[in-house]
């Protein structure tokens, strides 16, 4: 069994978190602590985070359709990239697969991929 945070072998340790719900073996209360505070963060910021996924990557799709302007696919991958970088929030399979601490450094390595993109594609 291996820690949900760390992804650390767990050889002896009880300790349980929630994530949806399922229950999920920790390795010590500082990777509880972790996950609970993620979770809780999660919480908070959902409805901020699908708030901006509208106005950032929805809304610059479909004025992408109706006016078939490449900027504005330019401005949904900047929104997509910012919002990745700033709310590293991986889906509850991705912590699942790699463990949160993994999960979150995942993400924020794509946002930089797509932000550079953007980037290199603007300047040169
Ligand atoms: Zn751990």
């Amino acid at each position: 069994m291996k820690c949900i945070n760390c992804k650390k072998e767990i050889f002896d340790n009880k300790i349980l978190v929630k994530i949806g719900k399922k229950n999920f073996s920790v390795c010590s209360e500082k990777c509880k602590k972790d996950i609970d505070t993620f979770l809780k963060k999660e919480n908070k910021w959902k409805n901020i985070i699908i708030l901006l996924v509208m106005l950032l990557i929805i809304m610059p799709i479909i004025l992408y359709i109706v006016t078939k302007n490449e900027a504005f696919i330019t401005i949904m991958l900047i929104g997509m990239g910012s919002i990745m970088f700033f709310f590293p929030i991986p889906t509850h399979q991705t912590i699942i697969l790699f463990g949160l601490k993994k999960s979150k450094i995942i993400v924020r390595v794509i946002a930089i991929i797509i932000l550079l993109r953007i980037l290199y594609k603007t300047v040169f």
